[in-house]
């Protein structure tokens, strides 16, 4: 009875990786993950062929046990990370995404070659031969199985002191199938205010990554009402000491019509595209 017991143990082992094994793969859908890292953003993407893209890294490594989770086992590959800023809530995990992971290329904004993290980071970069770009709105990447990654800000690469990092994140917006996922690190009012001036009814997106994880600092009407999205996702901690996210910004958001989505608690969230533009959202922890 053990052996028999045992032998169907082993079997329902070996379907539920052959199930997770299977999700990882590539499917024709575009996969956009907020990962749970804690106080902090690590978002992941897949496209549909199968190219891998992070956006920052959130702190500590728990990245690393994160990207197990939504990658197939047997890839290391990630085709480029996108550090919006050199915020430790951002960047800490990258240093451990380059030492577990083969890199295609590492785009920034706002980082000190010689200082801190970022510097730890771009010495790490760089002995793994992983081009470093410090980038802005004209570094676009369009990929061959119709996403794009468009990056709308900084106009210009910038270097600022750390304060006013946040509001020189690199912000991109994905685009597939008709829909649009905007990403905007930490900005906050100046920035958002210069957005709605540059793109106004470009920054429509189906799905908005809520800027600094929900603060008041951030998303003013004007952007909220621009980008008009659908689903609204927060990259926040269990009862972080920012009391984040702020309650008037939830109502906004809740105003604005978008249905929001928070880690703290969801979990982490993933976010399906189809190739026919339907888009479906699920929690996958707790
Ligand atoms: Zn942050």
């Amino acid at each position: 009875m053990w052996l028999r017991r045992l032998i169907l143990g082993v079997i329902a082992i070996s379907f539920g990786s052959l199930f997770f094994l299977v999700s990882d793969l590539p499917d024709g859908d575009l996969h956009f993950y907020a990962l749970n890292v804690g106080q902090g953003d690590a978002l992941f993407l897949q496209t549909p062929s199968g190219h891998r893209f992070l956006f920052d890294g959130g702190p500590g490594k728990t990245v690393v046990s994160e990207l197990g989770a939504v990658m197939p086992f047997f890839s290391k590959r990630i085709d480029a990370i996108f550090v919006t800023h050199p915020d430790r809530d951002h960047l800490e995990g990258i240093l451990h995404v380059l030492k577990n992971y083969e890199v295609g290329a590492l785009y920034v904004s706002s980082f000190k070659s010689n200082a801190g993290l970022s510097g730890a980071i771009i010495r790490q970069a760089r002995a793994a031969m992983v081009p470093v770009i410090f980038a802005d709105e004209r570094d676009d990447l369009e990929l061959d199985d119709g996403v794009t990654i468009d990056l709308i800000y900084p106009f210009r690469p910038v270097i600022t002191a750390p304060a006013a990092a946040n509001n020189a994140s690199l912000v991109a917006q994905v685009r597939f199938a008709g829909r649009s996922i905007l990403i905007t690190g930490d900005i906050e009012v100046p920035t958002e205010e210069e957005l709605v001036r540059a793109y106004n009814e470009a920054l429509t997106s189906t799905i908005l990554k809520v800027p600094h994880h929900g603060s008041k600092t951030s998303s003013i009407p004007a952007f909220l009402e621009a980008v008009h999205a659908e689903l609204a996702v927060i990259s926040v901690g269990v009862d972080n000491s920012y009391h984040h996210p702020n309650a008037e910004v939830l109502s906004r958001l809740e105003g604005s019509g978008a249905t929001v989505l928070r880690t703290d608690r969801a979990g982490r969230v993933e976010v399906t595209v189809s190739a026919q533009g339907a888009v479906s959202s699920t929690s996958l922890m707790r």
